[in-house]
């Protein structure tokens, strides 16, 4: 059933199955990426692990509410958020990076790459949509901006360690 919503955006061109595709995509990543912070958080070791932990914790829980705002998002457009979890695997843009060395600033690299990816993910997005579906686009922008912030985040702390190591010698 056509909403509103729907037709103005199709009006401009956008296929709603190739946009839910695309949202599905970066909904992928963002359960992935839910799951690489949470786990990491958990087996973090190394200088400073109290304050890597609560960045991993706190992007875990923003990359959770991410996945929320996509999967509200693909309801609205007649879509279906991604039902089985091992579809993250076929759908993901930015891959899952196993925490196997819970080294901290091998976790800071990866999480880094991660957020490097997502940012790529919403630029598309965003391009995609660019005055054809605002609701979307601007989500994404919303997105992106918390993906910014989060790679700076970990760019922060990584400099810390720089810095404490530094002193050391
Ligand atoms: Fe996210
Ligand atoms: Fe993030
Ligand atoms: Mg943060």
């Amino acid at each position: 059933m056509g909403t509103k919503g729907r037709e103005i955006i199709e009006s401009r061109g956008i296929k709603i199955p190739e946009l839910v595709t695309l949202l599905n995509k970066v909904f992928a990543d963002e359960w992935l990426a839910y799951y690489q912070y949470w786990l990491g958080a958990k087996v973090a070791v190394g200088m400073p692990r109290e304050a890597v932990v609560a960045e991993l914790i706190q992007h875990a829980t923003d990359e959770l509410r991410h996945a929320g705002m996509l999967a509200d998002r693909i309801i609205q457009l007649g879509g279906t958020p991604l039902i089985e979890p091992k579809e993250w695997y076929e759908f993901t843009n930015c891959g899952y990076d196993k925490p196997a060395d819970p080294d901290v600033r091998v976790l800071l690299d990866q999480n880094i790459k991660g957020e490097q990816c997502a940012i790529m993910g919403y630029r598309q997005l965003m391009d995609y949509t660019h005055d054809k579906d605002t609701v979307t686009y601007d989500m994404a922008l919303q997105i992106m901006t918390d993906e910014i912030e989060h790679e700076e985040d970990l760019e922060a702390i990584k400099e810390d360690i720089i810095i404490m190591l530094g002193k050391k010698k």
